[in-house]
């Protein structure tokens, strides 16, 4: 996928870039406008450096939280902000695109809206953050257990696999 804002040439690329000017180098934004485009931002630099690797569900939450972005990009993106890894190679998948797509729409939406780029910003997106969560190593359902652990049903029915295996070896058939 050529046009993401990570090469420079997003869809609103210019726009983006001029906006982005509001974000500090750290920490939160002193405007609405700027919290929303570092949320954003977060979003794709864990994408493009870290294939999703971090607890981003902050940034996410924020964007939808204040209307950003609709529930079926925040649906597709949300488990990737949580712990599920991206394993994808940048091809233009749902995921890929639907994070370019909330860049886009984040600066759209100040830019329908230019009070905010005046608006005090008076919280961060980090105060929306959720707890990472457990992907199960043979269905992806969240598990309850430790990194590479299994959900309950697939636990249950691996024991189970293995109760009837050791059956089978202790009670030869011949
Ligand atoms: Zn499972």
């Amino acid at each position: 996928m050529e046009n993401t804002y990570w090469n420079g040439n997003g869809k609103l690329q210019e726009d983006y870039t001029r906006l982005t000017a509001l974000v500090p180098a750290s920490g939160e934004s002193d405007t609405v406008a700027g919290e929303l485009l570092r949320a954003c931002t977060r979003l794709a630099y864990d994408l493009y450096n870290n294939g999703m690797g971090n607890n981003t569900s902050g940034a996410l939450n924020f964007l939808y939280n204040k209307g950003v972005i609709n529930s079926t990009l925040q649906t597709i993106i949300e488990p990737y902000t949580l712990g599920r890894l991206y394993s994808g190679n940048y091809t233009g998948d749902a995921l890929q695109v639907s994070i370019e797509e909330v860049v886009t729409q984040t600066v759209q939406h100040i830019l329908d809206r230019p009070q905010l780029l005046e608006q005090a910003n008076t919280e961060s997106m980090f105060d929306h953050e959720d707890e990472e969560q457990h992907y199960c190593e043979e269905c992806d359902d969240v598990a309850d257990g430790s990194w590479g652990s299994h959900c309950q049903s697939c636990e249950d029915w691996i024991e189970d696999q293995e109760e009837i295996n050791s059956w089978e070896e202790n009670d030869p058939e011949d």
